[in-house]
């Protein structure tokens, strides 16, 4: 088979990599040609864990990279539409890049294919793109909608080995084409769901949704656990066990971040309004993910006293660990209103560095912001250490190394992954999200 995906980000060049490692051609188009310079030299343009070594495995044999649309859509069973869709300003979705691409892929079609609909759109996409289509194209261009569900971090194999398929078509044809591919995915157990365009549609926020509200309600819980004198690590732990609950996504922390959580619980709002409904418990998501990072700054400003002047190392840049994506991160969210109190921020991450550097550029921080690339050379001087991003070399740090550099002795937990005995022992004042805050023991 062969198929073209429009977008080579995140989604677009995993889905085209993972489908290129089962023997189908996969050419990957996409406007930004520096990106495509450094993806022809065999580089990723940016962190993905495995995923430079699978792309360098297939291409050029069976993946590709090209900003001509017309030319790649040649002889395609398939073309994936899997550019981004970023929030208005009122937090609808801008489908203005998913439109432009039906209309250029239905202008420039020389035989009949499937187009499928990978961003993720609000309920009713399917349907304005299949009216682009009627208007622009010669040929028989069957729309379907198939969200994509991958995790950054974790990307590769959430796509080898999915949860689900979620297939959205009325039409027996095209589903044949879609299942035909992903079926090397998904042979243990048929996990292909077939269903319409719209409920495919609304499969993929209100998944998102859930799992948002899940952070959103255990950082309310450890708000509670807090004002109470209780350790939200316990009560997590408890709450967890509960098979019908689990344990997935419900690690209080600074909250929710990167591309889409945010941005897709707003569109689903919005996509609501318009259709009459107000979906409450998603608002209220949205609104609970503001607090946590508020409520550290206070502890903060209380710790500190005044925290103006100070220097603050912080670990983690990126929204979560294992990317570089620092897209709506809570950590630059922290390290904006740190500034804002006058105080100066020394940041690390493993990852994140460049692309943090882009944000704090475009958000005038950087004054006020210094990167390195080493944690313990961020703690220099510090007055006080905070971790923003759970990366796992931050959870069982050398606290001797930490104490040579650090002028002040606080370190601020923002998801709760140190171990507390160890950093008291070693000479700390913790403070983290929903448990007690405890002075050092020696
Ligand atoms: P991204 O910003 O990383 O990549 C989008 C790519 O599309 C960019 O390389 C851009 O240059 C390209 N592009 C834009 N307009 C184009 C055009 N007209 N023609 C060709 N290329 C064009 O985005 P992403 O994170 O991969 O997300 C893509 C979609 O998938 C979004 O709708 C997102 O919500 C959804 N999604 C993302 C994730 C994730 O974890 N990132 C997971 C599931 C779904």
């Amino acid at each position: 088979m062969k198929i073209a995906i429009v977008g080579t980000g995140y989604v677009g060049l995993v889905a085209g990599a993972c489908f290129a490692d089962t023997g189908t051609h996969v050419i990957c188009v996409d406007v930004d040609e520096a990106k495509l310079n450094l993806l022809r030299r065999g580089e990723v343009p940016f962190f993905e864990p495995n995923l430079s070594d699978m792309v360098r495995r297939n291409w050029p044999k069976r993946l590709d990279f090209s900003s001509d649309l017309a030319q790649s859509i040649r002889g395609c069973d398939a073309v994936f539409i899997a550019v981004g869709t970023p929030p208005n300003e009122d937090g609808s979705a801008d489908l203005r890049h998913v439109l432009a691409v039906a209309k250029d892929v239905s202008k420039n079609a020389v035989h009949d294919l499937v187009l499928v609909l990978k961003s993720t759109v609000p309920v009713g996409t399917n349907e304005r793109v299949c009216a682009v289509v009627k208007e622009h194209a010669t040929y028989k261009i069957e729309v379907v909608s198939n969200p994509e569900f991958l995790k950054e971090g974790d990307a590769l194999s959430d796509f080898l080995k999915p949860d689900r398929v979620v297939v959205g078509t009325n039409d027996d044809e095209a589903f044949a084409v879609i299942r035909r591919l992903y079926a090397p995915f998904v042979r243990r157990q048929n996990r292909i769901l077939r269903m319409s365009p719209k409920s495919a549609e609304i499969v993929k926020y209100a998944s998102n949704a859930l799992l948002a509200t899940k952070v959103s309600f255990i950082n309310e819980i450890a708000g509670l656990c807090e004002a109470a004198g209780a350790d939200v690590e316990h009560v997590r732990q408890g709450v967890g066990a509960d098979a019908r609950i689990g344990y997935s996504f419900l690690f209080p922390g600074l909250g929710f971040g990167g591309s889409c959580f945010p941005k897709d619980l707003r569109a689903l709002v919005s996509t609501a309004e318009q259709l009459g409904v107000r979906c409450r418990v998603s608002e209220a998501a949205v609104a609970a993910n503001e607090i946590p990072v508020a409520i550290m700054l206070e502890k903060m400003k209380k710790g500190l006293a005044p925290l103006k002047g100070r220097r603050i190392a912080v670990w983690g840049l990126s929204f979560k660990p294992h990317t570089d994506d620092v897209r709506e991160s809570a950590a630059i969210r922290l390290i904006s209103l740190l500034v804002a109190e006058g105080a100066r921020v020394v940041a690390t991450d493993p990852e994140a560095l460049g692309t943090a550097k882009v944000q704090l550029e475009s958000a005038k921080l950087m004054d006020s912001v210094e990167l390195v690339g080493d944690e313990y050379a961020a703690c220099a001087g510090a007055d006080a250490l905070v971790i923003a991003t759970e990366w796992p070399e931050y959870r069982n740090p050398d606290y001797s190394r930490i104490a040579e550099v650090m002028l002040g002795r606080q370190i601020y937990d923002g998801r709760n992954i140190l171990q507390v005995d160890v950093v008291l022992e070693a000479g700390f004042s913790y403070f983290a999200i929903g448990r007690p805050s405890s002075q050092p023991t020696t």
